[in-house]
């Protein structure tokens, strides 16, 4: 079953969001520091710009509480999980992801669930942004367009993939190590990292993302991502790691 069919088999659509589990993730989040641990070796980056830099199609609110209390509770939680581990605090969080099988059994869980949560969210703030170009530029371009016919085409199946995603996730367009690029959903805070793809671009399907401003309306939040995609940013990233 390739993936486009599998990604349709597990469809429910957003009819199945479940406020309880919301709240938990709300609720989850308040109850850590307010104030990002500083002493740990892995640091939260600032948002490269206003909370509200995104209105209207991504609420400020969404975006304090996103950036301060959920990036930064798996900075916490990271951070913790690798107290008694000195070899662990060296490289970045996406060395340690992308030799997962080197962390000892007893915290790779933790560091799956939470270095993948900061490495998503440390890849996905800088690609936001409301101004600049509407569309991939340069290499990108040519490479989307060989591969899905159009930006267009592209945003159809990036759409359908985000739309049929089931519970909490990402879809990404990735790179694989030969250089194709792929639209693929990663569960919970996987990482496209864990597998050798290199992410282009990529979008939060938890609801801790949208929930306030567009609740189960998760089609609506897909169609505005859209107008907040930093493909100037995104272009010139491709440039500089394509396979
Ligand atoms: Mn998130």
């Amino acid at each position: 079953m390739n993936r486009r069919n599998a990604l349709k088999t597990f469809a429910i659509g957003a009819g199945a969001l479940c406020a309880q589990s919301l709240q938990m993730q709300f609720a989850s989040a308040q109850q850590t520091s307010p104030t990002p641990s500083s002493s740990g070796y892995f640091k939260l980056p600032p948002l490269p710009y206003a909370t509200d830099a995104l209105e209207p199609f991504i609420d400020a609110r969404t975006m304090e509480l996103h950036h301060d209390k959920h990036h930064a509770a798996y900075v916490d939680k990271l951070n913790a999980a690798v107290k008694d581990h000195p070899e662990l605090q060296k490289g970045s969080v996406e060395d340690l992801l992308a030799n997962l099988n080197a962390v000892p059994e007893s915290i790779r869980t933790a560091v799956r669930n939470q270095g993948g949560g900061h490495a998503n969210h440390s890849f996905w703030w800088p690609r936001l942004g409301k101004s600049g170009a509407k569309a991939p530029k340069g290499q990108l371009a040519t490479d989307i367009s060989k591969r899905f016919g159009s930006y267009a085409a592209f945003q159809d199946q990036f759409t359908a993939a985000a739309t049929g995603l089931f519970g909490s996730g990402w879809i990404w367009l990735n790179q694989a190590k030969d250089g194709q690029l792929l639209i693929e959903s990663t569960p919970n805070q996987d990482s496209p990292i864990l597998t050798g793809h290199t992410p282009v671009l990529g979008i939060d399907l938890w609801e801790h993302a949208y929930y306030l401003k567009y609740q189960n309306r998760r089609a609506e939040y897909i169609a505005a991502f859209y107008n907040v995609v930093n493909w100037d940013y995104i272009s010139e990233r491709y440039h500089a790691t394509r396979v």
